[in-house]
């Protein structure tokens, strides 16, 4: 599902991107910022939604964005392959305000390899750095992290709807680009 498909006119975009993280890092938030411009205090699973579409426009073309949801299965690490299948990008989410979920990022990031190929465009994203008062990982600890997997990297918060846009473009762009350049 990174494809590309002639039509009258036109091509269509269509890309499956995941969030994967800890559970409680603010993916579902993340999401419904995005996609509604919405926040929501209650942590309660994602019920019945898969995954949510949003167009975006990038260099004149109209994309469509799948973007994936848990609905709390990461709480028993029990990510299923059908949620990965087809994936072209995924923002890897952790808490700055938590260690532990920083920490599991390096075992996120496994097992997405182990599911995909390793031409997914991949962004570190740290959550909630609305809450700078109880910082627990630092600005450059997750951009050394990410230098060092060689992903992209951005701190952001769903709440104050800080980044939160450009995270996502950033991912819908770099596949559009890892896409035209195998057309060429
Ligand atoms: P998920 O389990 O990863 O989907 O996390 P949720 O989106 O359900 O968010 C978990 C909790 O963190 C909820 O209580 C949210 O209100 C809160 N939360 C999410 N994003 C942010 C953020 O950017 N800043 C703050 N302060 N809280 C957030
Ligand atoms: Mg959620």
């Amino acid at each position: 599902m990174g494809g590309r498909e002639e039509e009258e006119g036109g091509e269509e975009y269509l890309f499956k991107i995941v969030l994967i993280g800890e559970s409680a890092v603010g993916k579902s938030n993340l999401l419904s910022r995005f996609a509604r411009n919405e926040f929501d205090n209650n942590s309660k699973a994602t019920i019945g939604v898969e995954f949510q579409t949003q167009v975006v426009e990038i260099d004149g073309k109209e994309i469509k964005a799948q973007i994936w949801d848990t609905a709390g299965q990461e709480r028993f690490r029990a990510v299923t392959s059908a949620y990965y299948r087809g994936a072209v990008g995924a923002l890897i989410v952790y808490d700055i305000t938590r260690r532990s979920s920083f920490d599991s990022i390096k075992r996120w990031l496994d097992e997405l390899s182990t599911h995909c190929d390793t031409a997914v465009a991949r962004m570190v994203v740290g959550n909630k750095c609305d809450l700078e008062n109880i910082r627990d990982v630092s600005v450059e600890e997750g951009k050394s992290l990410a230098e060092e997997e060689d992903l992209f990297f951005m701190e952001t918060s769903a709440l104050e709807s800080t980044n939160v846009q450009t995270a996502f473009e950033v991912v819908i762009r770099e596949i559009y680009n890892n896409v035209c350049r195998k057309a060429l």
